[in-house]
């Protein structure tokens, strides 16, 4: 089991190019990963329509740092995502054009992936599912390189390398995983599983600036200053789990991978390269609404579950205020629980699966978190 990660400190992006070859270099070096020649595809976050300084995508400055490098091995790139919403080629040239993508690429000889072909991946393994769509640019490639951003997530408390890969996944059918996958754990199963699938061969962690609260993009940018990388994207998310201050229990990505022997049990199993994770632990990364749960805190009667799994969980709450009437968090609900019939969106709260999907893809940030104030009491009194 490899359990090797690199962490090197960045202060700002325009030294990035220094810090991800530094990162790199720890890990045995670029050359050990791509030879002359090779099909390389780099896969950054690229969730939604965000702005590079909104710190929701894979900064672009990091992202030319990394075709440089990889070209420089002799690889052959193409930058490939699935975004949120619809993934066709003018969703994508919108992407590629807000996140800074065709910056990015400026000077190099990297290819920007249009092609929104996929195909069915069988994948016996599976422990969750045995079968995958996956987009073509993933699949016949030398090497894959991916590229997580460090935020946290509404979902899935944590967003890193191990979710990144779900933007291999075409659009539509991620709908259909969240509806099939309602639960946390089961849906965290399945993007190991996926993971399992995909295994990229890098992973280079965008830790510059990342996403505090109610990320994955309506948080609050969280400088951290730091790039990290592992070959086991497993061992990866430990260390920046660590370094944000989340147990692996916490984060089901992390633990189903700890409970399937893909990683260390804990921080402390891990072989740090670069920078020590302990001194710069930060205690007070802010936590989404969504993360306090307070049944993993007590145990109840099996009949009580239910009823207050509802009651206390944390729900979408729209901000009409800022909702410009889109629809957009209509057309991503996996069970089609928002109706836009009356012009506005309102959200059928028995048909709610807390995917948070529709907070995740709102172009205004007006879906919020609501968190009952039940649940902020009592996991305050338990704890
Ligand atoms: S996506 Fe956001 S802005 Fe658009 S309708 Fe839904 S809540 Fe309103
Ligand atoms: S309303 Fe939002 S959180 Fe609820 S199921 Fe739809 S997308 Fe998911």
């Amino acid at each position: 089991m490899d359990n090797k990660v690199s962490v090197t400190k960045c202060e700002r992006y325009s030294e990035v190019q220094a810090a991800v070859e530094k990162a790199v270099d720890m890990l045995g070096g670029i050359e050990k990963f791509i030879k002359k020649g090779d099909k390389v595809v780099i896969k950054p976050n690229l969730v939604s329509k965000k702005k590079p300084d909104e710190a929701v995508t894979t900064n672009p400055d990091f992202l030319h740092a990394v075709i440089v490098m990889a070209e420089k091995a002799g690889g052959d790139v193409t930058i490939a995502e699935s975004p949120g919403g619809p993934y066709n080629a003018a969703a994508l040239k919108g992407v590629y054009s807000v996140c800074g993508v065709n910056e990015a690429i400026k000077g190099t000889n990297a290819k920007l992936n249009f092609d929104t072909s996929f195909t069915e991946v069988h994948f016996p393994e599976g422990k969750t599912v045995k079968s995958i769509p996956i987009i073509n640019p993933i699949l016949d490639v030398d090497v894959i390189i991916s590229l997580p951003k460090l935020k946290t997530h509404a979902m899935t408390s944590y967003t890193g390398a191990v979710k990144n890969l779900f933007g291999t996944i075409p659009g539509t059918y991620k709908a259909e995983l969240h509806f099939r996958l309602n639960e946390r754990k089961s849906f965290c199963s399945m993007l190991v599983d996926l993971h399992e699938c995909v295994k990229p061969t890098l992973s280079i962690m965008d830790a510059v600036w990342g996403m505090e609260g109610n990320g994955p993009t309506a948080g609050q940018n969280r400088y951290i200053g730091l790039v990290m990388a592992s070959a086991n994207a497993h061992a990866l998310d430990m260390a920046a789990c660590h370094l944000i201050d989340y147990t692996p229990e916490e984060v089901d990505t992390v633990y189903e991978a700890v409970k399937r022997g893909l990683v260390a049990k804990n921080a402390d199993g891990l072989e740090i390269l670069g920078e020590a994770i302990e001194p710069l632990v930060i205690k007070d990364f802010i936590k989404p609404e969504s993360h306090f749960n307070l049944l993993k805190l007590i145990s109840l009667p099996a009949s009580l579950n239910a009823w207050l799994t509802n009651a206390l969980a944390s729900k979408p709450k729209i901000n009409y205020s800022e909702c410009i009437r889109c629809g957009e968090c209509a057309m991503c609900c996996p069970p089609k629980a928002i109706d836009m019939s009356s012009g506005k969106p309102q959200i059928d709260e028995k048909k709610c699966i807390k995917c948070f999907c529709c907070q995740e893809l709102c172009p205004k940030g007006a879906v919020k978190i609501h968190r009952p104030i039940l649940n902020r009491f009592m996991v305050k009194f338990i704890k």
